[in-house]
């Protein structure tokens, strides 16, 4: 039987994440995991848990760690037997040592992109607000131009993503994202820090 391979993939706001992602996963043959996509999901299900989670993701707040776990850890323990790619989980030291009780993982990716890059990316970036699909100008552009490829609609740039906010958007990334990173270092399956500019 093949090994299998168990990795997540961590970047800041604007870094091209889930595109890296899914195209990593293609690649290697690799289940594409995403939490932002699970959320969406939630969300687009109206239930309670969708209504409380939609009040985070809306505002860009990290959405907590219990809920996260809780939607998260039963669709891993449905993956027993895959190999998969993680993108967007865990995000939190808290996430980190709740999957670790799950499973060990063979890789973390983490992206580090310089701030003039992850500035111009999210300048490019439209949302379709209703359903949270994301779409990019430059590389993950829509069919027509301003509008969802799905439902027609107008796309429109989230407040988040202004230059404004981006500043302290990131920072809370780090402060977040450092005992994850450390974790995982101290594990030793955290080689590298990929850096790349466009
Ligand atoms: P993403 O698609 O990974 O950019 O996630 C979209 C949004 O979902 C984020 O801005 C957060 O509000 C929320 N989110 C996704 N993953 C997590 C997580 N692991 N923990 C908390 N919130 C999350």
């Amino acid at each position: 039987m093949a090994k299998l391979f168990r990795a997540a993939i961590m970047g800041p706001p604007g870094s091209g994440k889930g595109t890296i992602s899914k195209r990593i996963a293609q690649s290697f043959g690799l289940q594409y995991l995403s939490s932002g996509h699970y959320l969406r999901e939630s969300i687009a299900a109206n239930t309670e848990a969708g209504v409380l989670v939609r009040t985070y993701v809306d505002r860009s707040m990290l959405v907590p760690d219990h809920v996260m776990t809780k939607l998260m850890l039963p669709r891993l323990e449905n993956m027993i037997g895959h190999s998969w790619l993680l993108d967007g989980f865990p995000r939190t030291l808290s996430q980190a040592q709740a999957l670790n009780n799950l499973c060990q993982l063979d890789l973390v990716i983490s992206l580090n992109i310089p701030y003039e890059t992850l500035r111009e990316r999210l300048s490019d970036r439209l949302i379709h607000p209703a359903s949270g699909r994301v779409y990019n100008m430059g590389f993950n552009k829509p069919q027509v131009q301003g509008k969802d490829d799905i439902t027609g609609e107008p796309l429109v740039q989230h407040d988040d993503d202004k230059p404004e906010a981006l500043m302290t958007r990131l920072r809370h990334y780090k402060d977040v994202a450092k005992p994850v990173i450390d974790l995982y270092k101290s594990q030793g399956i955290l080689p590298l820090i990929f850096r790349y500019r466009d």
